[in-house]
C-alpha cells in the first residue's frame, strides 16, 4: 500500500497517523470481503481481558469494535481479577486449537500473580498478533520465517515510510527505549531497512548529543515531553511513541491530557515530520492490530498476506 500523504504546517510535516490508519483498516476490509468470498474464510480475533482496569477496558473494547466493523469475527473474554494462571492458560489453549480464532491478543498488564512471559509463551506464535512470543522475535531478528511484527512498531514504520519513502538505506536511526513491545522491535526493523540504529535507554550517556544525530528519532519512553526540540536534527523524522497522561489544569479542576514523550510544538519547530500526540502513532497500533489478524488468517489457509 502507498504511503500516508501527510498534512503539512509551517515547520515539520504532520504526519496524520488516524488519515494512514483509515487508509490501512479500508485495505483490510476490502480484502476481508475478497477473503471471504473466495475462500469462506472469515478472519477470527479473540481478545482476552484479565481484571477491570479501567485503561485496558478501553483499549479492549476499541480493538473489539474496530474487528466488528471490519467484518471479523470478533470475540471477547472478560475475566475476574481472581482468574488463576490455570485457568487462564487453558483459555488461551482453547483459543490455539479453535479454527474461528486465527488472531489472539491477552491485553496487559495482568494482575499480580499471572506471569506474562508464560501467557505469552502459551499463545501458538502463527495466532500471536500482537508479535510478542519469542518465535516471532526470533523470526524478526533472525530473517528467518515471517515473523508476526508487534502493532506499534509496524505502524511506526508506515509513518516513517509515509515521511521517508521505500528507502531508508544508510539514514541514522535513534530509537530512545528497549522494550519488547515497542523499542527492540522497532529498532529491528529499522535494522531491516538498513538504517544505521542506536538503541537509546535510561542508562544512555549524554542522550541529547546521540539524538543530535538521527535522521530518525522513535521516542518509546513513558515520560511526558522529555526529547526537547533543540535535541532533534534539523529536517528529522520524529516519531513519538509516548502517551502520558499529565494535569491540565486550564482544562478544570481534575482535568488531564494526552502528552507524548516529545515536547511537541519545539520538536515540530525543526524536524522535517512529526507525528502528533494523540493522533499519530496510537490509531496505527489498532491498524496494525487488524491487518495481522488477517494475514494470520489468510496465512491459515496458505494464502499470501497483503502488504502495507
Ligand atoms: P517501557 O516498557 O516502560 O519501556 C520504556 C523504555 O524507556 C525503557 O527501555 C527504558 O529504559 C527507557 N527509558 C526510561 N527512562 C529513560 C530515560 N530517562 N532516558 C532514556 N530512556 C529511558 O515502555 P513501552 O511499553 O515501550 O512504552 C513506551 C511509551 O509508549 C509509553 O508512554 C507507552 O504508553 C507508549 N505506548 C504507546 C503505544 C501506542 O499505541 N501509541 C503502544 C505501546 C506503548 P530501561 O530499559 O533502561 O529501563
Amino acid at each position: 500500500m502507498a504511503s500516508a500523504r501527510l498534512s503539512s504546517a509551517d515547520g515539520a510535516m504532520i504526519l496524520d497517523g488516524r488519515a494512514l490508519a483509515a487508509r490501512v483498516t479500508g485495505s483490510v476490509g476490502a480484502e476481508t470481503v475478497r477473503l471471504k468470498q473466495e475462500t469462506q474464510v472469515i478472519p477470527g480475533l479473540a481478545v482476552v481481558l484479565v481484571g477491570a482496569d479501567p485503561a485496558s477496558q478501553v483499549y479492549v473494547g476499541a480493538k473489539a469494535r474496530k474487528a466488528e466493523e471490519l467484518g471479523f469475527h470478533s470475540v471477547q473474554h472478560t475475566l475476574s481479577a481472581t482468574t488463576s494462571e490455570a485457568e487462564l492458560l487453558d483459555l488461551v489453549n482453547r483459543l490455539n486449537l479453535d479454527p474461528a480464532i486465527h488472531g489472539i491478543l491477552v491485553q496487559f498488564p495482568l494482575p499480580d500473580g499471572l506471569d506474562p512471559a508464560r501467557v505469552i509463551m502459551a499463545i501458538s506464535p502463527e495466532k500471536d498478533v500482537d508479535g510478542l512470543h519469542p518465535v516471532n522475535a526470533g523470526r524478526l531478528a533472525t530473517g528467518i520465517g515471517t515473523p508476526i511484527v508487534p502493532c506499534t512498531p509496524a505502524g511506526c514504520m508506515l509513518l516513517i515510510r509515509g515521511a521517508r519513502g521505500g528507502d531508508l538505506g544508510g539514514l541514522s536511526a535513534v530509537v530512545i527505549g528497549r522494550s519488547t513491545l515497542v523499542g527492540r522491535p522497532a529498532a529491528q526493523l529499522l535494522l531491516n531497512q538498513n538504517c544505521t540504529v542506536t538503541v537509546a535507554h535510561s542508562r544512555t550517556r549524554d542522550l541529547p548529543s546521540v539524538v543530535r544525530n538521527a535522521d530518525i528519532v522513535v521516542a518509546a519512553i513513558g515520560r511526558p515531553e522529555m526529547v526537547r526540540g533543540d535535541w532533534i536534527k534539523p529536517g528529522a523524522t520524529v516519531i513519538d511513541v509516548g502517551m502520558n497522561r499529565i494535569p491540565a489544569p486550564e482544562r478544570g479542576e481534575a482535568k488531564t491530557r494526552l502528552v507524548g514523550d516529545v515536547a511537541y510544538a519545539e520538536a515540530a519547530a525543526i524536524a522535517g515530520a512529526i507525528t502528533p500526540v494523540p493522533g499519530g502513532v496510537g490509531p496505527m497500533t489498532i491498524a496494525m492490530l487488524m491487518a495481522n489478524t488477517l494475514s494470520a488468517a489468510s496465512r491459515s489457509i496458505g494464502r499470501e498476506p497483503m502488504q502495507y
